[in-house]
């Protein structure tokens, strides 16, 4: 089984930040920690989050990282 489909599992399809239940694409699996920064593909470092609460993450740690860019989709 994929790490990522088992974060969705574990926390019930739920986004881990809003609460939001999720559902097939709207289902996003974050790196906790991101990739850029050390992080592992390990389902510890893994979190489902909605696309809107992926989408702040993902700006808040562009802008952390100035010209990182995550290329995740
Ligand atoms: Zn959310």
């Amino acid at each position: 089984m994929l790490a990522r489909r088992q974060a969705l599992v574990r926390d019930g399809y739920q986004c881990r930040s809003c609460g939001h239940v999720v559902h097939g694409r709207a289902a996003h699996v974050d790196h906790i920690t991101p990739k850029a920064q050390g992080g592992t593909d390990l389902l510890e470092n893994l979190q489902t989050l909605c696309a809107t609460c992926h989408q702040r993450k993902t700006n808040r740690e562009s802008r952390a990282g100035q010209e990182q860019r995550k290329g995740e989709g």
